[in-house]
């Protein structure tokens, strides 16, 4: 009872928004003046949004179910220069109004900002759709904003009310239906919001593949839309400029996209695919989510984002796979088990990567997208067994030899005569990883090396573990035998005696080596790490040990260089019966920061350095 007696007494609450908030209307409001038309296509696609999401609830849930014929409203009142946008959708309750219109953004405030900055005038509208700020964008034609929502399967109504200066309002307030009406007050120079054909034109130009009807006029109805299931066209009837913006609509992007698939699918299974392959990294999707957001329309009716039309690996694909082979009513333990949509992610899939096969063959246009979203890809040969094989070809790498990116072909018809292994080496750094010691010795003997540096790279090789029957073999892995290989220049001649240099390193550095041995790998460097046996490569030791879960690897091999000034006078040192201790533990320390990692104590190795500086001074006369 205590909520109808909050309602007869009109109570309301004030609510501050969060101060970045207050910042985003001001970047909102400023920024996109000259496109400030963009603030319909925001409203009415929250208005389809929300219709859509109650459509697909009242599959589960009766109390929910929707009017017979929905649709979005455009009422423009002249009179009281106000123009309401009203649908039957999901609503919002007290909480949702407070939390979805009240705090939005925060965290994508920043990013926001330098986006806009960085964006040319003509890219700006469509930021504000990728940033989830869509509904600031009422503040730039209205003065003070009204959102009067029911929640569908709730009695009680709620207004929220903002001049968008930093606070709003919640009053209870009635509402016969559920639903949401957005009441704009607009400004005096806003009046031109107020022409029907004017407010027709703006949905036709953005919002007419919206497939919910969209209405202008209160008792005179006008059609906004077409509703004209964009992707239910011939292709010849779609021009290029057609497809970008659909793109950007259901992408959230504002580039153009760099491949468009569209299809039509007969035989067991019919569909209809329009698919897209971002121009640029779009924000935080390839991050921060994690599953195939790609639409599922049945009939040309909205179901679901969230039925994993594609693999996460492919996550970063966008667009609309509309059926006729799944009921409209479909259930999300359905979305599992359907064997049609077991055909439909098979076939999609298979296409997707047909078609990245395909325009791989050009390798200046593949670069870009490899650089975009080549790291994602690579999480497929650890996910997607069954695939591997397809999407090996698809991979590219940076290597010791060759300059830009090459394929695991390219690298298979430069391999030397005997060379039967693929050689990587992986690290965090890209740059460090062509200067590192730990492929001097193949480049002496025109062993090309790739160098791998993505997050996700310490994981496929094992999953992947052959290309055309050549093993690959990350060379920080064991000892790799490189006497069959002849070098060029000194590192041909053989190596001096190391004496009992190396009995007495392994005697220095006890536990923390599992080896000592003379190596034929390293031309300048001094000495390098090696993983011992066959346990794991030495990068995924490193990413283990930061996890905490580096305990029971075993110690790792330190490989020295008997051609090096420093390790001969060490030789010498050893011969002539010093203690090398010292000397031994810097070493170890150096073969670390050589691959990036840390000395095991820093502050005795800074000493170390220090007093050997300090010793090479010619004392004072
Ligand atoms: P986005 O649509 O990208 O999430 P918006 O700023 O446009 O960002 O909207 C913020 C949120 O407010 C929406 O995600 C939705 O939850 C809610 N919302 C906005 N308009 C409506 C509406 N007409 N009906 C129901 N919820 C809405
Ligand atoms: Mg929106």
């Amino acid at each position: 009872m205590s909520d109808s007696e909050k309602t007869s007494t009109g109570t309301v609450e004030r609510h501050e928004f969060g101060a970045e908030v207050g910042r985003l209307l001001d970047l909102v409001v400023h920024a996109l003046y000259s496109d400030r038309e963009i603030f319909l296509r925001e409203l009415v696609a929250n208005a389809a949004d929300a219709t859509d999401r109650r459509r697909f609830a009242a599959l589960t849930d009766a109390a929910l179910s929707m009017p017979e014929s929905p649709k979005v409203r455009i009422v423009p009142d002249k009179a009281g220069r106000t123009l309401t946008v009203t649908d039957d959708g999901l609503g919002m309750g007290k909480e949702e109004l407070t939390r979805d219109l009240g705090t939005i953004a925060r965290s994508g405030t920043r990013a926001f900002s330098q986006s806009l900055a960085e964006a040319s005038p003509g890219e700006r509208p469509n930021l504000i759709g990728q940033f989830g700020v869509g509904f600031y964008s009422a503040f730039m034609v209205a003065d003070r904003v009204e959102v009067v929502s029911r929640r569908a399967g709730t009695d009680e109504a709620w207004t929220w009310a903002s001049e968008g200066q930093g606070s709003f309002t919640l009053t209870p307030g009635s509402r016969a239906e559920p639903g949401t009406d957005v009441v704009l007050h607009l400004k005096e120079d806003a009046e031109e919001f107020l022409e029907p054909t004017r407010l027709q034109h703006i949905i036709r130009k953005w919002a007419d593949h919206i497939a919910l009807p969209i209405v202008i006029g209160g008792t005179e109805e006008m059609a906004g839309n077409q509703g004209t299931a964009l992707w239910r066209k011939p292709k010849g009837e779609i021009d290029e400029d057609g497809y970008a913006e659909f793109y950007r609509h259901v992408a959230h992007a504002f580039d153009k996209p760099w491949a468009t698939l569209h299809w039509r699918a007969e035989g067991a299974t019919e569909f209809t695919a329009l698919l897209f392959v971002p121009g640029m990294k779009p924000f935080a999707a390839v991050e921060g989510e994690r599953e195939s957001r790609v639409r599922l329309h049945v009939r040309r009716m909205f179901i679901t984002d969230e039925a994993g039309l594609l693999p996460n690996w492919l996550r970063f694909v966008a667009g609309v796979v509309d059926t006729d082979d799944l009921p409209l009513n479909v259930s999300r333990e359905m979305l599992q088990a359907t064997p049609a949509l077991s055909r439909i992610r098979k076939a999609v899939t298979g296409r997707v990567l047909s078609e990245l096969g395909s325009r791989a063959k050009n390798a200046e246009d593949y670069v870009g997208f490899w650089e975009n979203f080549g790291p994602v890809v690579k999480e497929g040969l650890i996910e997607d067994g069954a695939r591997r094989a397809e999407i090996a070809p698809l991979l590219r790498f940076r290597s010791s030899t060759a300059e830009g990116w090459t394929s695991l072909a390219e690298y298979l018809g430069r391999m030397k005569d005997g060379q039967d292994e693929i050689f990587y080496l992986i690290a965090d750094d890209p740059d460090a990883l062509a200067r590192s010691p730990q492929v001097e010795g193949f480049r002496a003997r025109g062993l090309e090396v790739l160098l791998l540096s993505d997050h996700v790279d310490a994981f496929w090789p094992d999953h992947l573990g052959e290309y055309e029957g050549k093993k690959l073999r990350s060379i920080t892995q064991g000892a790799v035998d490189l006497s069959r290989f002849a070098a060029e220049g000194e590192a041909a001649e053989a190596a001096p005696e190391l004496g009992g240099l190396i009995e007495a390193l392994k005697t220095a550095l006890g536990e923390d080596v599992s080896d000592v041995r003379p190596t034929d790998r390293l031309v300048e460097s001094a000495v390098v790490l090696a993983s011992a046996g066959y346990g794991p490569d030495l990068q995924m030791q490193r990413l283990l040990r930061r996890a905490g879960r580096g305990l029971g690897a075993l110690a790792p091999v330190l490989e020295v260089n008997g051609r090096h000034p420093l390790v001969q006078t060490l030789a010498r040192r050893v011969e002539s019966g010093e203690d090398v201790s010292d000397a031994a533990g810097t070493l170890l320390d150096l073969a670390r920061i050589q691959d990036g990692d840390t000395p095991r104590d820093p502050v005795a190795f800074a000493r170390q350095i220090a007093s050997a500086l300090a010793a090479k001074d010619p004392a004072p006369s």
